[in-house]
């Protein structure tokens, strides 16, 4: 059935991707986003921001338990700004996880985000969702309904070539 992440297994599911705060310090924002674009997968919503440490610690609840769950936050919520988006298309969770990579990144495949550009887990660059579960949480948590975009893409595809 249709959440604010869609409906699972059908081209309108979305999910959540944040580029950490480490990810924008190392200006990988770019790279980081054409990957998802060159995918064929759809922005639909984006902003940068420091997250209130209560934002954090709903994002990570699950995590609560774990030693490195305080660190975490701390990263988290640091200063430097993290990119929140929204990313939508045909198998897009699980695709997503790919693209990003093992959490700790010396399992991750070097073709990944994680692979390539980072060593350590508590310094891993970026969060996707796991689960269609968690997106519908996640999208919730960090965005409203009307920031996310309903559009189709290569819609204005020809630039205007004025004299
Ligand atoms: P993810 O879904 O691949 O991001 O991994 P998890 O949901 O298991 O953990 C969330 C985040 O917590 C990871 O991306 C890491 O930044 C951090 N993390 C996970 N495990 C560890 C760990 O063993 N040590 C440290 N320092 N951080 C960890
Ligand atoms: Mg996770």
């Amino acid at each position: 059935s249709k959440t604010i992440a869609g409906e699972k297994g059908t081209a309108t599911e979305r999910s959540f991707v944040m580029i950490k705060p480490d990810g924008v310090s190392r200006q990988l924002v770019g790279k980081i986003i054409s990957r998802f674009e060159e995918r064929g997968y759809k922005l639909v919503a984006i902003k940068s921001l420091t997250p209130s440490p209560a934002l954090a610690k709903e994002h990570y609840s699950d995590l609560s338990a774990r030693p490195f769950y305080g660190g975490l936050v701390k990263y988290i919520t640091s200063g430097t700004p993290v990119v929140a988006m929204v990313w939508e298309g045909k198998d897009v969770i699980k695709q997503g996880r790919r693209i990003v990579g093992a959490t700790n990144p010396l399992d991750a495949h070097p073709g990944s985000i994680r692979g390539q550009y980072s060593v350590s887990v508590g310094r891993n660059l970026i969060h996707a969702s796991d689960a269609f579960d968690s997106a519908t949480k996640e999208i919730g948590l960090w965005f409203a309904p009307e920031e996310l975009s309903e559009y189709e893409v290569g819609q204005i595809s020809k630039p205007v070539m004025r004299t």
